[in-house]
């Protein structure tokens, strides 16, 4: 297998191979839509239920049942579209995509291939160096789950769990517009954060709420321009789709794979055979599944049962009117607002939960103080406990925020805070009746601070004649004042007043 490398901060040329090759990446993300019901049924969704209990007869597939949409799983399609900037059809149509397996009762899925609820949107995706790239969604369309099939239980039998068939799935299909791995993963992230934020799908990759088949092919540069500027896929090289991905990991290594196994097989004058492949975290390689010409034939055919999905304007113009603020909006706002850099906002909106805590805290006290503690503070100290969420945190917001107006207020040094903020942590209570009680104020009495530095001066001579010569040494004195009362002195005012008796 070849060595090869990406070069940065756009990873677009392979280097390492004989010739120079790009990346070329279009991902087909599936993500369940959060919603207490099935696309057609009334069973439940809930996750981890005894198997086949949440199990409606349509969902069974038996005779005679007819679907019923859900009209708010079409909502949530909606609202996902909107979050996505994307085109809304007013008239979809749902479609039977035909074909055998046990854990699918009906024969079929019922999903949207000719007319899609959702049409052209885009996902700004930020890369790690502060550079953003625009990623075309091409479309959403609403489909059906399907079952699970369990092999792993008994040597001679299968089992069926009918739990999750029926449920509603989102299929976001993007433009080949992804030119690496790292990128490939920041979209799913970029696209897991904005679902989460519109409360549309949950994002939980582990328990298979969110996966993605990605599709990886090789050029040579300058063909993905002419691509770009004719939409035209045969100046783009064949294709493989690599199968329900659920990590960011596995997505970046199965790309990283496939991209050296293409250039292999072409600079070894072969051609890519178009396929289904899936990857194996244990080995890190992709495997063919099946190729095009086992592909199914799945006899598409608009579904006899279902009417075509019809939804008013005035309705999709009140739910884009109940949109909460999105990821890139609210991170811009921070910036502007309170002056935080690109990063801390970055950090701080990705999650809408973290977000909202940080904008109480930050009405209370300095907004990029409260940048800082939610970020190093708070955060380090949920992590180191367990890897607690925030929604769980012992410090409320009010908490922190009244500790942070009293490091403002000069009540308190940084160094102090950190104290409070674990008896807070650990403890509970109100921060300024905790400083008052345990005399943790800082000490900004000058008298006093001016003995205590009179104090070390005389007990150390040669240390001042050392600082007199070296003004940098002065900070010792600092230092043993901090010492002597305990941390308690406002490190402003000991530093002014040495630098004066010195006579620096
Ligand atoms: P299918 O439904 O057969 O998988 P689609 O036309 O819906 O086919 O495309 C699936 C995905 O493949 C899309 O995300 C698209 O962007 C991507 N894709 C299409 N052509 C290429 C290519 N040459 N290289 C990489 N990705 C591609
Ligand atoms: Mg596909």
């Amino acid at each position: 297998m070849l060595d090869l490398t990406y070069d940065t901060p756009a990873p677009k040329v392979i280097s390492g191979a004989r010739d120079d090759w790009e990346l070329v990446i279009g991902l087909e993300v599936h993500a369940q839509v959060s919603s207490r019901a099935k696309l057609f049924s009334g069973a439940s969704t809930r996750f981890g239920a005894e198997p086949n209990s949440n199990v409606a007869f349509v969902d069974a597939g038996m005779p005679g049942m007819l679907p019923v949409i859900n009209e708010e799983c079409v909502a949530q399609a909606v609202r996902t579209g909107l979050g996505l900037k994307a085109e809304i059809n007013l008239v979809s149509a749902f479609d039977r995509k035909n074909y055998f397996y046990p854990d699918l009762p009906q024969g079929y899925q019922i999903s949207q291939l000719y007319h899609p609820i959702v049409g052209e949107g885009e996902v700004l995706v930020e890369m790690g160096d502060g550079t953003a790239r625009k990623v075309r969604i091409e479309r959403i369309h609403l489909e059906q789950d399907a079952g699970k099939s369990i092999h792993d239980m008994d040597p001679n039998m299968s089992f069926v769990d009918l739990n999750r068939t029926g449920v509603a799935l989102m299929e976001i299909v993007s433009r080949p517009d992804i030119r690496g791995p790292e990128e490939a993963a920041a979209y799913v992230v970029k696209l897991r954060q904005i679902l989460r934020y519109l409360g549309t799908c949950d994002g939980n990759m582990q328990n298979g709420n969110l996966r993605a088949d990605v599709n990886v092919s090789v050029c040579r540069p300058g063909d993905y321009e002419r691509y770009q500027e004719t939409q035209d896929f045969s100046h783009l090289g064949t294709r493989c789709e690599i199968k329900n991905m659920n990590s960011m990991r596995f997505i970046q290594a199965a790309i990283d794979y496939e991209a050296r196994r293409q250039i292999a097989i072409l600079e070894d004058g072969g051609e890519i055979v178009q396929e289904t492949r899936l990857y194996d975290p244990d080995k890190n390689e992709t495997r063919s599944m099946r190729s095009k010409e086992e592909a199914h034939d799945y006899r598409y055919f608009p579904d006899p049962d279902l009417l075509p999905l019809e939804i008013e304007q005035a309705w999709v113009d009140d739910l884009a009117q109940h949109l909460p603020e999105l990821p890139d909006a609210k991170k811009a706002r921070f910036i502007a607002d309170f002056n935080l850099s690109d990063y801390d906002a970055s950090v701080l909106t990705a999650e809408a939960e973290n977000a909202a805590y940080f904008e109480e805290v930050a009405a209370i006290g300095d907004g990029k103080l409260a940048a800082n503690w939610v970020i190093n503070e708070l955060f380090g100290r949920l992590k180191r406990d367990g890897d607690k969420p925030i929604g769980q945190s012992p410090v409320s917001p009010t908490q922190l925020g009244s500790i942070i107006a009293l490091i403002q207020k000069g009540d308190i040094s940084g160094k102090i805070a950190k104290d409070l903020f674990e008896i807070v942590y650990t403890e509970g209570g109100d921060p300024a009746a905790i400083v008052e009680e345990r005399g943790m104020k800082q000490v900004t009495d000058t008298g006093a601070l001016e003995a205590a530095v009179d104090e070390i001066i005389a007990a150390n001579p040669a240390q001042v004649e050392k600082a007199r010569a070296n003004p940098k040494l002065a900070g010792w004195f600092v230092g043993q004042v901090m010492k002597a009362t305990g941390g308690k002195a406002n490190p402003k005012a000991v530093n002014e007043i040495v630098a004066s008796k010195l006579a620096l």
